[in-house]
Parts: C-alpha cells; structure tokens; sequence
C-alpha cells in the first residue's frame, strides 16, 4: 500500500510518461484479480500469497523486472497499468476530474521518476479511465 503522504493531486503536475526507472516494481507489492494470476501462470512460479490476496513475487524487484524493463508490459497487471495514479471516489478539489459526466478524484505517487516527462498529463489520465476503469 502507497503512503499516503506520497500522494498529491494530480494538477500539480504538468506531464507523465514511464521512463522505465523501475522505482515501482521495486518499492510496491503488486495484487493480481484472479484472472491476471490464471493469465500469468504460464510464467511459471511468480506469485507470493498475501493477507489480501496473491501477488507477484519480488526479490530485490519483481520477478518481471528484466534488463532495466518490464519483460510483460504489454500484459502487465492492472495495478501496474494504473501506476502510478490513484483513483478515490473522495478527495480534495485540486484532484477532481470529469470524465464522460463522471467524477473522479486522482492522485499521483509523487516519487515516480516519469513526471514532468511525456504526454500532457489529462490525456493520460483519460486514456487510463478509458481502458481501465471503464472497459472491465
Ligand atoms: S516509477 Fe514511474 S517511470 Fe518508473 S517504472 Fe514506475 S511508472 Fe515507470
Ligand atoms: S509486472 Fe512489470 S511493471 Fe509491474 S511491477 Fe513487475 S516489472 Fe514492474
């Protein structure tokens, strides 16, 4: 679980992409719904089981942290797709966000090294909110 002192609202930044650094594959536990865990067992012995639930084994990082990236990007968990925004149904103005006439209030882990980089940061935002949260 993220602190929540690692937070801020997602206006106070301008930019986002991922950069690869792998800061979250290192520091977070990643949970799994069952059907990423039936997806992924192909791979073999990468889940650890956890008070909440299964997630994906680490060492020093994740077991799918190969040659300074994520050797299943493309497939990767939701949580990872996410991250590294955080979407509450309650929050402070500044992390309000309409989306298609809903209200969503989103946060950003403010250690992760692909801030102020990339694409303008409400196009992605939308561009989560769109494959993920809404097409389940
Ligand atoms: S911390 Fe951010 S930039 Fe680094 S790997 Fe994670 S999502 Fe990508
Ligand atoms: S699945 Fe990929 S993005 Fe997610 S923690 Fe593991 S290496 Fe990082």
């Amino acid at each position: 679980m993220i602190p929540r002192e690692n937070l801020i609202p997602w206006r106070e930044i301008e930019k986002w992409m991922c950069v690869h650094c792998g800061y979250c594959c290192k520091e977070y536990d990643v949970p799994l719904s069952f059907e990423e865990e039936e997806r992924l067992r192909i791979f073999g012995d990468v889940f650890v089981k956890g008070k909440l639930g299964v997630y994906l084994k680490k060492n020093e990082t994740c077991v799918f942290r190969k040659n300074g990236r994520c050797a299943i990007y493309e497939i990767r968990p939701k949580a990872c797709e996410k991250y590294p925004f955080f979407f509450r149904e309650e929050g402070e103005r500044e992390a309000e966000f309409e989306f298609q006439g809903k209200r969503f209030f989103v946060y950003v882990d403010k250690n992760c090294g692909g801030i102020g980089k990339g694409e303008e940061v409400e196009r992605v935002i939308e561009k989560i909110l769109r494959r993920i949260l809404l097409v389940v």
